[in-house]
């Protein structure tokens, strides 16, 4: 949205007294200080509810870059902002949407009615969008502040407006009427009487027809004929009947489609086209979640928001499907008012379920678990009780899953401390999910099993481990400039590693008021990676010796070549690690932890560990000897038989050359099974048996030879474990074992075993 009010224009308009700055323009407006992402020439809308008062967040809203503020009360605090000062923001903006209208004489359509009103929308936009440039309501805004932000949309380049309209109370079309002044109408209808905001059905019927009271035409079902003459509004009707010959079968609100086709033929659209267009039209605007749930139920999950319309759809959706199981809906009704009860109510009605629920203080009836062979619809507001506990309903079975020992995890640890000289500190590295195990687990089970340390790439991921209880001290390895406030603000420890660095972070401390501050100093001896030069050791001694606010509690390097043994680059390495720490011993009044070494490192250098390692892959157990941590499994989804000649996969990549069983798994290269592993001859393990990969791997499935193997839809299949270790999977897939890891796909579940 694009507005284009100066400032004098704005208060005039709005008849506001300005006070600040007269000078500037508005170009779009906010009204959630949360949801401010171009701040520039951006116009915050101080509006109270029943919960906030909109005043409340000016300064949030000023502090991410808004300098107009259109406010209800004495509020006046920053000089270098404008303020419009008037009676009631709402009404205000309304009347600056009723303007912005009048700026226009584009045919205007208003779409009002109990249900349907976004489907017909959406619709209607479908069916008209390439005829003309169309200026629609976003998402379902057709409440008193959202048909103005909608009517604000409007611009010149429009050529056909469609906007939204729905009540809740007595006299609010007046309102929504006087700002979208509609050309046109439509009516969706009525659903059964729900509202106690309304004396009666015909009080609240000619409430929501008064929005028609001067259009030329208002559309609408036949059986509201009565009604709509009554209130001498120009009426076109139409019926299903009518569209007979073009109506595809598959929806359940046929006339709501009805009265956009009725809509389209008015405005010029051949019926021929309508037939075309409609086969294309899908009923879900939204998105729904299904999962196999507990008791062979299904589980629809539409646990977003409590929109009547969104409901209906969702509801359209579970009744169209010609499965034979009973239906159920749920409902979180916690926080919602008397009239979306009744609201939501009389829309489940209508479709009359097996079974209806309403969930409110954070408690299920007990029933609930006990309803098998049905489809469960799950309907609630996001970050509702019921958003968070629908997995309760879900089936556990995982499809594809790694497994991750935890106990072989605390025995790799044992082992490597075992190789260290006593009272070496060691460091977990958990970047990266903790080598793609996962955000938290690992993190968590370190700090309860004797790790001291713990390091990660980047600060946000530092910030979550502190979120989640972690109280061990967490390196930054890549502490970048925008993340010096988090990382001061969660007390972790950054790697410093260039002047400009340090002279930021430096800055950052003052502004926080801190002292003595700790940060590990990076040198880079040879990797050239990040760090100072061995030769930049003085300066930074000095630059930090200036500076009570920071305190060196680490000076490190990285090894480059640390899998060799007796490597002369390695030699090299240690022992430019060694003048530099020389260096700090001697100038630095306080005791440094000198740290150098990662898994290899150790493996191969274990005497000079100094004061900490870094370990990261050694926790899992890749090397001969050790004892390895991670398994990887799924199940098989389907098992066919394939002719002498027949193709597999795409590009016809493998042929049969004899009959052959194939069995079909749900895995795929976007889980981290990568396409070179079929084509260097990479295969799974059935009961301990090697099945070959046949045709390409595809993004979530993978074809394998089982031919004359016992086997059942599924059946588990081993990727990764007792017959094929890290090493093996990561050669065929010409890559180490760290890429293997870190690239298993985020939607494969991780399960932790520990004995
Ligand atoms: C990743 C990393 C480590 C850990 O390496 P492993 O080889 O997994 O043990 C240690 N130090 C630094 C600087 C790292 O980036």
């Amino acid at each position: 949205m694009k507005l284009d009010y100066s400032y004098q224009d704005l208060a005039h308009i709005l008849g506001a007294e300005l006070m600040g700055s007269s000078n500037g323009e508005i170009h779009s407006v906010n009204f959630d200080s949360r949801r401010i992402f171009s701040a520039e020439n951006s116009l915050f809308l101080a509006l109270n509810s029943n919960t906030n008062n909109g005043h409340d967040f000016i300064e949030d809203a000023y502090s991410k870059g808004i300098r107009s503020f259109l406010v209800s009360q004495e509020c006046i605090k920053y000089k270098d902002a404008t303020y419009f000062i008037v009676e009631d923001v709402l009404e205000s903006i309304q009347k600056l949407a009723k303007y912005h209208r009048n700026r226009f004489s584009i045919p205007t359509i208003a779409i009002t009615g109990s249900y349907g009103k976004t489907m017909v929308k959406e619709w209607l936009y479908a069916v008209l969008k390439s005829d003309f440039h169309i200026v629609r309501s976003p998402k379902s805004y057709n409440s008193q502040l959202g048909v103005a932000l909608s009517v604000l949309e409007l611009k010149e380049q429009h050529s056909l407006a469609i906007f939204e309209a729905g009540i809740s109370q007595k006299g609010e079309m007046e309102a929504l009427e006087d700002m979208i002044q509609p050309t046109l109408g439509i009516f969706t209808g009525l659903g059964k009487p729900h509202s106690d905001n309304f004396e009666s059905t015909e009080i609240h019927l000619k409430e929501k027809l008064s929005l028609f009271r001067n259009c030329n035409f208002t559309f609408a079902n036949k059986e509201f004929h009565s009604p709509l003459r009554r209130m001498k509004i120009n009426a076109e009707l139409t019926t299903i009947e009518e569209w007979a010959d073009i109506l595809p079968d598959k929806f359940t609100f046929k006339k709501n489609l009805v009265l956009c086709y009725k809509v389209a033929e008015f405005l010029g659209i051949e019926k021929s086209e309508l037939k075309r267009i409609s086969s294309s039209l899908t009923e879900l605007v939204g998105r729904l979640e299904t999962a196999e749930g507990i008791n062979n139920n299904l589980i629809i999950n539409d646990t977003y928001n409590i929109d009547i319309d969104a409901l209906e759809q969702a509801l359209a959706f579970q009744f169209s499907s010609n499965e034979k199981r009973l239906k159920a809906v749920v409902v979180d009704i916690e926080l919602l008012s008397e009239v979306k009860k009744q609201e939501i109510r009389a829309c489940v009605n209508q479709f009359n379920p097996e079974y209806y629920f309403e969930v409110s203080n954070s408690e299920f009836p007990s029933e609930i678990f006990n309803i098998s062979n049905t489809s469960i619809l799950f309907k609630g507001q996001h970050g509702s009780f019921l958003s968070k506990e629908i997995g309760r309903f879900v089936e556990k079975k995982h499809q594809t899953w790694i497994e991750y020992n935890l106990s072989n995890v605390r025995h790799n640890i044992a082992q490597i401390r075992s190789r260290l000289p006593n009272n070496t500190t060691i460091l977990g590295m958990v970047k990266a999910s903790s080598y793609g195990s996962g955000d938290l687990k690992l993190a968590h089970f370190l700090q309860n099993n004797g790790v001291e340390y713990l390091g990660v790439a980047y600060a946000d991921e530092g910030v979550a481990l502190r979120n989640s209880g972690i109280h061990l001290p967490i390196l930054v390895l890549n502490a970048q400039q925008e993340a010096f406030e988090d990382i001061v603000e969660h007390n972790l420890q950054p790697a410093i590693f260039s002047f400009d660095q340090l002279d930021d972070f430096i800055k950052t401390l003052i502004a926080a008021d801190k002292w003595q501050y700790p940060v590990h100093i990076k040198f880079d001896t040879g990797m050239h990676r990040l760090g100072f030069e061995p030769d930049e050791a003085e300066a930074v001694l000095e630059a930090v010796q200036g500076q009570p606010e920071i305190k060196i509690q680490g000076v490190y390097s990285h090894l480059a070549n640390s899998d060799l043994s007796n490597d002369q680059f390695t030699f090299d390495q240690l022992s430019i690690f060694e003048t530099i720490k020389k260096r700090f011993i001697d100038e630095y009044e306080h005791k440094i932890s000198f740290h150098l070494l990662n898994s290899n490192g150790v493996k191969n250098y274990a005497e000079k560990s100094h004061d900490m390692v870094r370990i990261g892959i050694g926790m899992f157990g890749v090397e001969p000897g050790e004892d390895s941590v991670v398994s990887w499994f799924t199940r098989i989804s389907q098992i066919k038989t394939i002719e002498n000649g027949d193709f597999v996969g795409y590009g016809k990549s493998f042929q049969a050359e004899k009959e052959m069983q194939i069995a079909i798994l749900p895995i795929g290269y976007a889980d981290g099974l990568q396409r070179c592993f079929a084509q260097n001859g990479g295969g799974v393990y059935l009961n301990n048996q090697f099945c070959k990969i046949v045709g390409n791997i595809c993004m979530d499935m993978v074809m394998i030879d089982v031919t004359s193997m016992e086997c059942s839809v599924g059946d588990t299949i081993e990727l990764l474990g007792v017959n094929q270790s890290l090493q093996e999977l990561a050669s065929k897939m010409g890559t180490i074992p760290y890429e293997v890891l870190t690239n298993m796909g985020s939607r494969v579940k991780r399960v932790y075993t520990e004995e």
